[in-house]
């Protein structure tokens, strides 16, 4: 995976580059590229899927940000291998894409077609993103009916070939514009372009050839995976057309919020406490982690907001389980707001030690309470107001 050239790079556009513009640049290259063109050419071959995995993920908005985001390794696997690009499905999925670069020609409505994806959504805790988990979830999956075999006709009756198509699944309308005959090519709206209609429907599928039912299927979440990312599970998405492979089933993740900790990308963030003493005198401080509580020494003098950074204690890359973010801490320094008579002489005390800045107004307190609001634009009035909101 290393290895891997930049999709931008690949397909040769700008990074700021539009859909259209991606777009025509794959086209250009897998047109150069395709297999067909190229017999037996394995270098070809291998710069067309290149090309085709560069634009399955720049043309899909959610990869394209994944991508933008973390690089390769948004699809590089992990525990869960949920991101592992697939190449054999490009050729699938890419069904109408490939039908109009080679003139329609080529891929009709007959042919295999991949099944259409499936999307669902999990919300997970904070901590099961962080670490990983296993997730079930119910899924409404179609499945081919068995009564009919997927043909949706009755049984001991068969599907007969289209009057409107004549079998072809499109239809063909020349018009005579402006600029000369042009032609149109449409599905068969008779037979939804299949060649084929049925007379008499499976009363099981009721014609459709599909019976839904819920299942429960496990999803391995990745350990650092992060709200609005999705997993991919190859081949449990909607049943494919005329011997197609499946879709996959993609699950959107949203993550729970965390009391304590913030994330952002593999970093956490969060706040904590620390009291006067502690942050005067220095020494050992608890603070929660992830992972649990950890002893931290901090100097003496410590201001608030001051911020440390707990190396390694952050989220598991998703490409690398063992690369871990790291934690940001903010320490603030509390003030008490209430203090018993012990604590308050204490602090009295402190402050007589430290030259002081509160001692007139203390005494002042013992021979004058009445007279609060009487002096309350005078100086000592003040500092006597501000002392009381202090200690009450
Ligand atoms: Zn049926
Ligand atoms: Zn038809």
């Amino acid at each position: 995976m290393a290895d891997k050239r930049d999709y931008y790079q690949v397909l040769g556009v700008e990074k700021g580059a539009d859909d259209s513009e991606i777009k025509k640049a794959y086209r250009k290259l897998a047109k150069k590229y395709h297999p067909d063109t190229n017999p037996g050419d394995k270098d070809a071959e291998a710069k067309f899927k290149e090309a085709s995995e560069a634009y399955a993920v720049l043309s899909d908005p959610d990869k394209r940000r994944q991508y933008d985001q973390f690089g390769h390794a948004a699809f590089d696997g992990g525990a869960g291998g949920g991101f592992d690009f697939d190449v054999s499905d490009i050729f699938g999925g890419f069904g109408d894409l490939f039908g109009d670069l080679f003139g329609g020609g080529r891929r009709t409505n007959n042919g295999p077609r991949r099944g259409a994806n499936i999307r669902v959504g999990v919300t997970i805790d904070f901590e099961e993103a962080v670490f990983g988990c296993e997730k079930e979830i119910e899924v409404s999956i179609k499945d081919e009916c068995k009564t009919c075999g997927a043909t949706g006709a009755k049984a001991g009756t068969q599907p007969v070939t289209c009057s409107s198509c004549k079998g072809a699944g499109k239809i063909v309308y020349t018009q005579q514009t402006l600029f000369g005959v042009t032609q149109q090519v449409q599905t068969c709206p008779e037979c939804n372009g299949t060649g084929k209609t049925i007379k008499e429907k499976c009363p099981d599928c009721r014609g459709t050839g599909y019976i839904s039912n819920r299942k429960k299927i496990s999803v391995t979440v990745p350990a650092g995976i992060d709200e609005g990312q999705s997993i991919k599970i190859a081949g449990k998405g909607e049943p494919g057309k005329n011997g197609g492979p499946r879709g996959d089933l993609l699950v959107d993740i949203s993550v729970r919020r965390h009391p304590i900790f913030q994330r952002r990308r593999y970093d956490l963030y969060s706040t904590s406490a620390i009291s006067f003493a502690q942050a005067a005198l220095g020494g050992d401080i608890r603070i929660k982690t992830i992972d649990g509580d950890v002893l931290f020494n901090i100097k003496p003098g410590t201001q608030t907001d001051t911020k440390i950074r707990l190396k390694g204690k952050g989220v598991p890359s998703l490409s690398n389980k063992l690369a871990r973010g790291d934690q940001y801490v903010t320490l603030v320094v509390e003030v008490p707001e209430k203090l018993s008579a012990e604590q308050k002489e204490a602090l009295l005390n402190f402050d007589k030690a430290m030259g002081g800045t509160l001692e007139e107004a203390g005494k002042q307190e013992e021979n004058d309470n009445s007279s609060v609001d009487k002096k309350e634009n005078s100086k000592e009035g003040k500092k006597k107001k501000s002392l009381k909101d202090i200690f009450s």
